[in-house]
């Protein structure tokens, strides 16, 4: 569980990014935050793996203050995907998605066996991808790598934030229902960015609107259609 008690972000140059949040999120549920650009959204993720420092309020994973865990702790524990996924060109797939399984201490065969159960739940076929390196890899190809990876240590929380905005309509769209099943197959806690109704409404249990740093509405997508 993810919860927001009061927290605002103020930049260091005076921009009030997000004020006075509160929220919970529930353990297994797909939360999709929404907004037009400069609302906050992003400032809202990374505020929940420290990599950005709240001004004010306390934000808790499940019950326990972000600030007492350590930082390892916390981010090996918080998976998180980013609208261009930054691959490691020099590195193999299969060594891309190693990284935190490593640091965590997994054996190589446990790790194996995960990238390519991980892999064939995205769609791309172990054997044929695991050793090629990111430049082989299509942008969608990378964009479901970039999935994997965060999901390879099994995390409890995964961070989205726009993971399929740089992909053509018909990659979006498919990675769209992937994740949408792989959610449901495996009830993580995703909180996940866009500036995109139809994908929030085909993706979420439940929806922050967001505008200006503040939630505006809260809701399950019936809720929000039938009360825009
Ligand atoms: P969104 O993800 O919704 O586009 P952001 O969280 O990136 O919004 O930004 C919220 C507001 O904070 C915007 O006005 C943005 O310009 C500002 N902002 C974001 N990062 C910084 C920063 N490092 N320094 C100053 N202002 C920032
Ligand atoms: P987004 O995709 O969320 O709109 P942006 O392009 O607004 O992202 O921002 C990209 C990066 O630049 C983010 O890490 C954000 O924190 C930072 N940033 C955004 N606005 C500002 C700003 N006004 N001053 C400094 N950094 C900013």
């Amino acid at each position: 569980m993810i919860t927001f008690d009061n927290v605002s972000k103020e930049y260091p140059d005076g921009t009030a990014a997000v004020r006075d949040l509160n929220l919970t999120i529930q353990p297994g549920e797909f939360f999709v935050v929404i907004g037009p650009s400069g609302c906050g959204k992003t400032t809202m993720l990374k505020m929940i793996n420290r990599l950005i420092r709240l001004t004010k309020g306390t934000i808790l994973i499940d019950n326990k203050r972000i600030s007492d865990y350590k930082i390892d702790e916390l981010r090996w524990n918080i998976g998180y995907v980013l609208q261009q996924i930054a691959l490691f060109p020099h590195m193999t797939i299969l060594e891309n998605i190693s990284i935190v399984p490593e640091l965590k201490g997994w054996d190589k065969e446990k790790i194996g066996r995960r990238v390519d159960e991980l892999l064939e739940m995205v769609g791309l076929d172990p054997k044929t991808y695991r050793d090629r390196k990111p430049k082989e890899l299509s942008g969608g190809q990378q964009q479901r790598v970039g999935v994997v990876r965060a999901l390879a240590a099994d995390p409890d929380i995964i961070l989205m934030d726009e993971p399929f905005s740089a992909l053509d309509p018909i990659s979006r769209e498919k990675l769209q229902e992937d994740l949408f099943t792989l959610q449901r197959n495996i009830k993580k806690t995703i909180v996940f960015v866009t500036h995109d109704m139809k994908e929030a409404i085909k993706l979420g249990d439940r929806i922050c609107v967001m505008n200006e740093g503040s939630i505006v509405q809260v809701g399950t997508p019936k809720d929000l259609l039938e009360n825009p």
